[in-house]
């Protein structure tokens, strides 16, 4: 059979989907006769199609290099679900286990072995597989082998020695790490000179990007949650391990399923709350960005920062993590004045040359931009990375577009308070002073050093405290004022202040949005069957009957709910609710395997349910 149908097939019969998705139909055939390729894909843009299916129509073992020890398990029972005889060889496994597995790939029969980098690279491994007929290397999460990334490992470099070992053998490197200097180190240093490069476009249309001002974070997060996600699965992002653990203990004590995670926990329960994200339903993780890079959750509904993240590609793998079945998703964020004062002071703490700090100033400057912006969210990343967008109505600043208004009055008194106030003491002062001083409060402080007598104490009671802060960090943002952090955060006028102060230069701020975009009464796609649980909604109580159902299965068999049927095929189910082996055989999701499994077990639960 011609490679291309043969792909078909095994995508019908085996994955049970119906077409493939972009590129996957030419990696696919690609790598299947024998090429080396290079495929940048977004998070849940299908990468692992790309290796699978060549691996089981070439001749022969695949083998795929994963960093994820901890995932390599829930990998190998999704595969196993799907009826592929898939293996895993790492670090975590009892020396009889190892052997046993040994004995399988020498006996011929693996399809697909996962192996972690340092164990691949040891003399027994590499013997193995010397002496195995192999289909391909697939090297996942290709970005390791950069040494300025932050996931890199020293391992991946290594895996150079796979080109020389295995000449004949075809080497496929997957990341969604989009940008030219990543992939130019990728080809250099795993020797994929000759490799096809697939490089996809990195837009993800089912996540609406929204970023709002920062003023009660805990509390902004808790409304977003129980408004728009309540029992649903999410990732919170926090920048320290004592807003990570706050976080998580202030969203449980107001009802959440949440659980902390961040490298200073031990790894007992760093796995255990890892193992309840991937496997319950609607487990809310809050974390530091040491959680996420492979997690394979197919229904993350939302990402949500409440801290700002140092760089968009940072911002964009995290958000990434959201709604990789292709369902809605949110990816929602809250900034403030704070996160600016804190980052810069990050910068200007580090070690590093000026080169170094100059790339990361950079990378800042560049998130701030996109918090700032006030056209489309989306074409503003896609531009970061090199690709062109079009306004896509599924971003904050779409829907509902920001309103501008003139801020130059208001910043000439901002600046003329701070001026004031310094000359007045001989020192400067912070923000919330500032603050108190042009609203009029006569707070204690303001009264010791006198400076309700400025003139220009009181001329700023036309804005409140949040709208203010709201001024004062566009300014920052602007380079109109800076923050010193080498004296206590406190605020000082810059060369370009100047030109404002003389009325030369004319401001356009962003007004803050007292009501920000919410979905909330809105009918997405997920909540059609489950919102509506109305009595008298069938689809409702099949769903809820089927996700029941898949949750005994799931604990049956030890492995997570969605290995057994994602979310996007329980849907389909019970909208469409076949009735029969031949109708089943049309959803998508189900393979030959799963409907041989589970086939008459579906049936009798929509059959039960509907009645
Ligand atoms: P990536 O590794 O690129 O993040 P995955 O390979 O995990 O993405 O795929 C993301 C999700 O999309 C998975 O749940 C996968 O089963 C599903 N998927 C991939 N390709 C297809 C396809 N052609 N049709 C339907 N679903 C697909
Ligand atoms: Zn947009």
């Amino acid at each position: 059979m011609q490679p291309a149908s043969r792909a078909d097939q095994i995508l019908r019969d085996t994955f049970g989907y119906p077409a493939f998705r972009g590129q996957q139909q030419d990696i696919v055939s690609h790598v299947a006769e024998g090429g080396d390729a290079l495929v940048l894909m977004p998070t849940g843009g299908g990468k692992s199609l790309c290796y699978q299916i060549p691996a089981l129509i070439r001749e022969g073992m695949g083998v795929v290099v994963s960093p994820l020890i901890a995932l390599m398990q829930d990998q190998v029972a999704a595969l196993d679900e799907a009826g592929v005889r898939a293996a895993a060889l790492n670090s975590s496994m009892s020396w009889p286990d190892v052997q046993a597995v040994e004995r399988r790939v020498r006996q011929g029969d693996i399809d697909l072995l996962y192996v972690a980098p340092e164990r691949l690279l040891t003399e027994r491994c590499l013997d193995l597989l010397t002496s195995s007929k192999l289909a391909l290397f697939a090297i996942d999460e290709a970005h390791c082998v950069s040494q300025w990334g932050h996931d890199f490992r020293p391992e991946y470099i290594r895996l150079a020695v796979l080109a020389e070992r295995f000449p004949g053998v075809p080497r496929i490197a997957l990341t969604a790490t989009a940008d030219a200097l990543t992939r130019k180190e990728i080809i250099e240093r795993l020797h994929l000179q000759n490799a096809r490069e697939f490089v996809s476009s990195f837009d993800r249309p089912n996540i609406r990007y929204r970023i709002n001002e920062k003023i009660s974070p805990r509390k902004q997060l808790l409304e977003f949650i129980k408004s728009e996600h309540p029992g649903e699965a999410g990732i919170v992002y926090c920048l320290s391990r004592n807003t990570v653990e706050e976080t998580a203990e202030f969203l449980a004590g107001n009802g959440i399923n949440a659980l902390p995670y961040h490298a200073g926990l031990d790894s007992g329960t760093r796995e255990s709350n890892q193992n309840r994200f991937i496997r319950d339903d609607g487990v809310v993780m809050v974390a530091t960005i040491a959680f996420g890079m492979g997690i394979d959750k197919p229904d993350v509904r939302f990402v949500a920062h409440i801290d700002l993240p140092k760089s968009i590609e940072g911002y964009y793998q995290e958000t990434g993590r959201a709604g990789r079945d292709g369902l809605p998703a949110d990816a929602w964020m809250v900034y403030g004045l704070s996160d600016v004062v804190q980052q810069r002071w990050m910068i200007d703490q580090s070690e590093g040359d000026a080169s170094y700090k100059r790339i990361i100033t950079a990378k800042l400057d560049a998130i701030l931009g996109l918090c700032e912006t006030t056209s489309c969210r989306r074409v503003a990343l896609l531009e970061y990375f090199g690709e062109a967008g079009k306004s896509c109505d599924n971003c904050d600043n779409c829907i509902i577009p920001p309103e501008m208004w003139d801020g130059t009055d208001a910043a000439r008194k901002l600046m003329s308070c701070i001026f004031r106030c310094e000359q007045a003491s001989g020192f400067s002062f912070g923000a919330q002073q500032i603050v108190d001083v042009l609203r009029g409060k006569s707070t204690a402080k303001v009264q010791q050093f006198g400076h309700e007598k400025l003139s220009t104490f009181g001329i700023g009671a036309d804005l409140d405290a949040n709208q203010w802060r709201s001024v004062l960090r566009q300014l920052v943002m602007h380079g109109l004022v800076k923050v010193d952090h080498e004296r206590f955060n406190t605020l000082r006028l810059t060369e370009a202040s100047r030109e404002v102060l003389r009325g030369e230069r004319r401001l356009n701020l962003r007004r803050q949005v007292a009501k920000p975009v919410s979905r909330r009464g809105e009918r997405r796609a997920v909540d059609k069957a489950r919102i509506t649980a109305a009595p008298d909604s069938a689809n409702a109580i099949v769903f809820e009957a089927l996700r029941g159902w898949r949750r005994d299965t799931a604990k049956e068999h030890g492995v997570p709910a969605y290995t057994i049927f994602h979310d996007s095929t329980l849907l389909e189910l019970a909208d469409r609710l076949p009735g029969s082996l031949d109708e089943l055989r049309e959803i998508s999701g189900i393979g030959a395997t799963k409907l041989e499994r589970y086939g008459h077990a579906l049936l009798e639960v929509m059959q039960s349910a509907g009645n």
